[in-house]
């Protein structure tokens, strides 16, 4: 399995490893280099960095937080709309297509503001939170009020997410999306925007680019990037703008990518050519790009993805749960594409289940077995998404990374059994979100024993959070 290069031009701050230790962790297994190894001393600096690590330390040291189960990276989850969890449930009654769940979730979109927004995703973050999830990807369209109206500050949705994420303790990058048009449109102009779309134009990527310049978020927990929504949505000759502002900044650029086979052929109708090549042809696909499903690929799509440099987040539970198809990820990984994983629609939230979801896909449409290793599955969902989001000193247990972890008890029904040296397999194989009970964001202790540190009852918020977007 690829992995990009993990550079950062966003990072700020020294990497203290030989800084005194503020906090010490013993767990009782740790995921260190690809390895299990037993009995692991975490120490935490004051910068909420990881500090020295030590093996084979039998008993935890005095004062140390002891963590039972396997220790992991923490789980980057590389793509979110968190609007999106409102609807679960609701979008499994009947048939119905991608298209019919699209006007599901354009009707809960249009009765957010940034208070209930604000109010939704911090319920959504601790949840992702209590998954093991300790940074977000939040590819972000939401920007205006109904009707397109803008409010005081243009950018109030995007503070509403990042005040959610902090207030929830995790990190987030938001992924700023420009969303222009309804379609591409005869002679490449894009389609307007319909009524209800008109809450996520800008109206041109100029207009986005001064928008999304003006948002200067504060804290150590936020770092920003840029998305193309599709090219559906930005026309082919607003790419550019896009691609550009991203490139100035070294920041990570997303974009939906040949989810839908109509997609594919809207844009070889008017283009002459697949989604992959126009992106290409427009500079969108870079080292610091990410695609997102890249289910309906050619050859040469392929190709074009992996010389790039271009990543590739792939979205199983999604994928399933719309009936998009299956992605060829072992082709991609083949050609060169650094793997990560997204919840993406929220029809659940685990990354555990993606990881495992991205072999056993591929295993029903092969009928081969051993596709992917447990660790390098991991992989993708910790190394993979910190490095897709811009966060790549998040991605491993070791001295001076970001003190961000995970772990995953190894005691419940689900997870008892296997001796220790399996302790990757069973993780990503048999264990679920209910089984993480440890989460530690640069230091701090943001779930404890299962339960949430900053948000008392997170089923409870939920609840209140998606009643009141009902009609
Ligand atoms: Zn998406």
């Amino acid at each position: 399995m690829t992995t990009r290069t993990r550079t950062n031009p966003n990072a700020t701050g020294p990497a203290p490893g030989d800084a005194p230790a503020e906090k010490v962790y013993w767990c009782e297994l740790a995921w260190l280099n690809g390895t299990v190894e037993p009995q692991v001393v975490l120490e935490v600096t004051g910068q909420g960095r990881l500090g020295a690590i030590r093996t084979a330390v039998g008993t935890p040291p005095p004062g140390a937080t002891v963590l039972r189960g396997l220790t992991l990276p923490g789980l980057a989850n590389a793509h979110s709309h968190a609007f999106h969890r409102a609807l679960r449930g609701t979008v499994q009654v009947g048939s119905g297509t991608f298209w019919t769940w699209r006007d599901s979730m354009y009707q809960t979109a249009a009765r957010l503001t940034p208070d209930s927004y604000y109010t939704l995703a911090r319920a959504v973050y601790a949840e992702m939170a209590l998954a093991g999830i300790t940074c977000v990807g939040e590819f972000h369209y939401l920007h205006h009020g109904p009707g397109g109206e803008r409010y005081d500050d243009p950018n109030a949705m995007s503070h509403a997410l990042v005040a959610a994420a902090a207030d929830a303790g995790i990190r987030i990058t938001l992924l700023d999306t420009a969303y222009l048009a309804s379609g591409i449109g005869r002679k490449g102009r894009g389609e307007a925007p319909t009524r209800q779309q008109l809450r996520f134009s800008d109206g041109t990527a100029q207009a986005w680019a001064e928008r999304v310049s003006a948002f200067r978020p504060q804290g150590d927990h936020v770092r920003t990037g840029a998305a193309v929504h599709s090219v559906r949505a930005v026309p082919a000759r607003e790419l550019g703008t896009v691609a550009q502002w991203a490139e100035e900044r070294g920041a990570p650029l997303h974009v939906h990518l040949s989810e839908q086979t109509a997609e594919n052929e809207a844009c070889l109708g008017v283009h002459g050519m697949t989604p992959t090549a126009l992106l290409a042809e427009h500079g969108v696909l870079t080292p610091r790009t990410t695609a997102v499903h890249a289910t309906h690929l050619d050859k040469d799509d392929i190709r074009r993805i992996g010389r790039s440099g271009t990543g590739v987040c792939m979205c199983p539970t999604t994928e399933r749960d719309l009936a998009d198809g299956i992605g060829p990820a072992p082709a991609l990984d083949r050609a060169g594409a650094a793997l990560s994983l997204g919840s993406d629609s929220h029809a659940v939230i685990d990354l555990f289940e993606e990881a495992r979801a991205l072999e056993l896909d591929e295993r029903l449409a092969s009928r081969t077995r051993g596709h992917w290793t447990a660790g390098q599955l991991l992989r993708a969902a910790t190394e993979g998404g910190h490095t897709a989001l811009g966060w790549p000193e998040s991605s491993r247990l070791e001295t001076g990374a970001l003190a961000d972890f995970t772990t995953v008890g190894l005691d419940s029904v689900r997870t008892a059994g296997p001796v220790p040296r399996l302790a990757a397999e069973v993780a990503v194989f048999a264990a679920t979100a209910a089984d993480v009970r440890h989460t530690v964001v640069g230091g701090r202790h943001i779930v404890r024993d299962g339960a949430h540190t900053l948000v008392d009852d997170v089923p409870g918020a939920l609840a209140h959070a998606i009643a009141a977007l009902r009609p």
